[in-house]
């Protein structure tokens, strides 16, 4: 069986489950299309060229191996991958291991002899062996206007708590020692299920944020929250990263500062006095690392909105920020909104975005010189803090101890900070 994954974290986990479910059945993966005897393709159809790379990967497959199987965001696009391809086998939606399945049982009878106990218990990973992700839910119950997850994934679904902690603790137990935990809105969990109490370890627990992150925190590993918005029920978990049983590290896409803007996006939490709450929660815990994203140039965002948006940098002072120029995905409501913005003039705002906030991050990473953090060892000198989520954020690159073994991947190390650049710190072992 060939695989290829494409597309977010929440599509990797997909593939994941896929692939894990196929070793459980005894299908044998194969790096190469030519050992293979049918091709699964996970798509992203998040922006256009996201479906033009996912339809590339599928013509690909197909010219190499012929037998394709498709599933994934595109494929839930109606009649887009049919249209391109004709040729693959079926086409499924995201998050639906059973369609894949179902498929490749149609199209690749199940080996007769299926070795389950060789998979793992904490299935099969495509992360390195330290740090994994951890998908709570499916799918998204608002409706911000740039965006078409809702329609492509649905509703939020969330996953039962003690699944989600059987997950993790087997996660815990070969070996992973940070958790990611992702979701469309992570701050909704449980929402659609009315935060019904689920069992773990023979205990109720409540399918609530908070909850979750307290059960979390107690498996002594590192769990990173992603994708949380600045409800106020959010301040609940801050407690728990000044204890240290979460890391102090929220990663909530604002998007904009502007009211109004915020407002035709339909940003969830979007009446928030967001700057109010940024402030309570670094009263709580001064650690606390905040990462965000941000749009420029979203129709009708006016150079006065605009400039407001960088007031609000200035004041709010994140550590990690990313900033796209607006993108119109086909089908987003965003689109029809009046006074589109040209795109020269998005990528002009963007550019100055990134300029004013490169410098608050550099003083920020600045600040952290000739302290001692703790740092997860990603490869021999490289390693990440609490600030630092694998992928997205900076390094903090280190040298060994003379004399000492080198530190190796997964291991918890102190370093001294010795000096910072624009992303990244730099320091010894300790
Ligand atoms: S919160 Fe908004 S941007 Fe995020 S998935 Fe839901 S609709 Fe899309």
């Amino acid at each position: 069986m060939g695989f290829v994954s494409l597309g977010c974290p929440k599509a990797l986990v997909d593939s994941e489950l896929i692939l894990t479910q196929l070793r459980a059945e005894g299908y044998a993966i194969s790096p190469s299309y030519d050992g293979a005897d049918l091709v699964v393709v996970n798509t992203c159809g998040f922006i256009d060229s996201a479906v033009e790379e996912s339809l590339d990967a599928i013509g690909e497959a197909l010219a190499e191996n012929g037998k394709v199987i498709v599933t994934g965001c595109l494929g839930a696009k109606q009649g887009v991958v049919k249209a391109a391809h004709p040729g693959v086998l079926a086409v499924t939606g995201p998050h639906d291991v059973d369609g894949v399945m179902g498929a490749v049982h149609a199209h690749l009878p199940r080996p007769h002899d299926p070795y389950t106990d060789l998979v793992p218990p904490q299935g099969i990973k495509l992360t390195p062996r330290h740090y994994a992700y951890l998908k709570i839910s499916e799918g998204c119950n608002h409706r911000c206007s740039f965006c078409i997850i809702p329609s492509m994934r649905g509703d939020l679904v969330s996953r039962p708590v003690g699944e989600v902690m059987r997950e993790a603790e087997n996660l815990a137990r070969a070996g992973v020692k940070e958790l990611l935990v992702i979701s469309q809105d992570t701050s909704a969990y449980g929402v659609d299920v009315k935060y019904r109490t689920g069992f773990w370890d023979g205990r109720p627990l409540k399918t609530r944020m908070t909850e979750l992150c307290e059960a979390l925190g107690s498996l002594g590993i590192w769990v990173r929250l992603h994708y949380v918005y600045p409800y106020p029920h959010v301040d609940e978990v801050i407690p728990l990263m000044a204890e240290g049983r979460i890391l102090p590290y929220l990663d909530v896409p604002f998007q904009h500062a502007s009211p109004r803007i915020l407002k035709l996006m339909k940003r969830p939490a979007n009446a928030e006095n967001t700057l109010e709450r940024i402030r309570a929660w670094r009263a709580i815990c001064p650690e606390i690392t905040l990462r965000s994203t941000f749009i420029a140039g979203f129709p009708g965002e006016t150079e006065a909105e605009f400039e407001e948006l960088l007031a609000f940098l200035d004041e709010a002072q994140l550590d990690r920020v990313g900033c796209f120029a607006y993108s119109p995905v086909e089908g987003a409501k965003a689109n029809q909104l009046p006074g589109a913005v040209p795109e020269q003039l998005r990528e002009e705002r963007r550019a100055r975005f990134m300029h004013k906030q490169a410098a608050i991050s550099a003083a920020r990473l600045k600040a952290r010189v000739g302290r001692t953090l703790r740092v997860l060892v990603d490869a021999p000198g490289i390693g990440r803090s609490s600030a630092d989520a694998p992928e997205i954020d900076g390094l903090v690159k280190f040298k060994d101890v003379k004399g000492a073994g080198a530190a190796r991947a997964g291991d918890l190390i102190d370093v001294l900070v010795e000096k910072s650049d624009e992303h990244d710190l730099h320091g010894r072992r300790t």
